[in-house]
């Protein structure tokens, strides 16, 4: 019995010729394919983009360019990627939990409100599934309170939110190119945003804060005589990288078409108990995951020892950070995050890449809806 696979990156002949190409020119690391990328990511979402090597980079190099320091506070829902707390706690800023929408997966908002401090910096959106719904109020709160919006977009790349791209507006936004998303680079990531200061001070942060450094590289140069002032990383994207990114970016009208097609076939087809949000438009939405919450957790449990005996893989998005050592405070009780432990228990992720075949979509379903 083949295994179907939760996930899997697309790629073609295409991205291996373009690998091959710049390994011809001698020349791996970031230059003038890293340039060209960021000019046609740059012109596909409206504003200034900088490419590195991974979406967790891209997120706390944006928590490092906004400012953020030891005891900071950053709003953030425990429901996500342990990527986005570690981010945040690269800089001294501590992650505070907060509880989830159950329908958008999105961060609670009154939780959140509860949880502001005058320590608070920023807010953390998370995407999850692609799901944009929600993200007005987000920014309408951190308006209020005086906050940077750091989105986590990496379920997002090619999502729509009120007819405009997702990225294409907002304060900073980051999203994750790595094997599995929308569209990869091999491992990547890219930082969006229309603050010049922000993308000026990242640019040179990615390279070990060293000053002016990617003009030179992108020119197939490197700096000899520099200053730096701040902490910086080797954080840049390789050009073989950029060469795969580049060939995914002109595949994403088909890749985002396979997504949607899958996901809508989901939907029509999962037993509607089943699915978080019926009414997701999948026109909008390009989803990098497909999520369904089963009636209890003993169900769940049923679901995946069906799931393996089939051969079928199955993901968790996410393990909730407040449980991780590293992120829980033994002094809190976390009562609150109520919607983020009952979808923890209940919830399940279902195979869903551009390469699943419609067969396979509807062994998944039969399984689901037999339990
Ligand atoms: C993939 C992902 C990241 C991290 O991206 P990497 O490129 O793997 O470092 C961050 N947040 C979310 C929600 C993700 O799915």
């Amino acid at each position: 019995m083949d295994t179907i696979r939760l996930s899997k990156s697309r790629i073609s002949w295409k991205e291996i010729a373009a690998v091959v190409r710049v390994l011809r020119t001698g020349y791996l690391g970031m230059g003038k394919e890293v340039f060209l990328f960021e000019k046609e990511l740059e012109k596909f979402f409206g504003r200034s983009v900088l490419c590195v090597n991974t979406g967790t980079s891209a997120l706390q190099l944006s928590c490092q360019a906004i400012g953020l320091q030891s005891g900071d506070e950053v709003l953030v829902q425990s429901l996500t990627y342990v990527a986005n707390y570690q981010a945040i706690a690269a800089t001294g800023a501590n992650p505070i939990s907060c509880d989830i929408n159950p329908e958008t997966l999105g961060i609670d908002l009154d939780d959140a409100k509860s949880k502001l401090t005058d320590k608070t910096k920023a807010i953390m959106p998370v995407l999850i599934a692609g799901n944009p719904k929600g993200l007005n109020e987000v920014y309408k709160f951190a308006k209020e309170n005086s906050l940077r919006i750091i989105e986590d977009a990496s379920h997002a790349f090619g999502s729509k939110y009120k007819g405009r791209l997702v990225g294409s507006s907002g304060d900073i936004t980051c999203i994750s190119l790595d094997g599995i998303k929308n569209i990869t680079s091999g491992e990547g990531g890219i930082i969006i945003s229309d603050d010049q200061k922000i993308i000026e001070s990242i640019r040179d942060l990615r390279l070990l804060g060293v000053k002016k450094d990617s003009e030179k590289r992108y020119a197939g140069k490197r700096s000899i005589d520099f200053d730096v002032v701040d902490q910086g990383w080797r954080y840049h994207m390789s050009d073989i990288m950029a060469a795969i990114g580049r060939v995914q970016l002109g595949k994403l009208p088909k890749l985002k078409n396979r997504r949607q097609l899958i996901a809508r076939y989901y939907q029509n087809n999962i037993k509607l108990e089943y699915l978080l949000n019926p009414k997701l438009n999948f026109s909008q939405i390009v989803p990098h995951v497909f999520i369904i919450k089963m009636n209890s957790h003993e169900q769940r449990e049923r679901l995946k020892t069906v799931f393996k005996k089939h051969s079928v893989e199955f993901g968790c998005h996410y393990k909730p950070n407040h449980l991780l050592t590293k992120f829980n405070d033994p002094e809190l009780d976390y009562s609150e995050l109520s919607n983020t432990m009952d979808h923890y228990l209940r919830a399940i992720t279902i195979p869903l890449h551009p390469g699943l075949k419609i067969s396979e979509t509807k062994k998944i379903i039969q399984i689901i809806n037999e339990i």
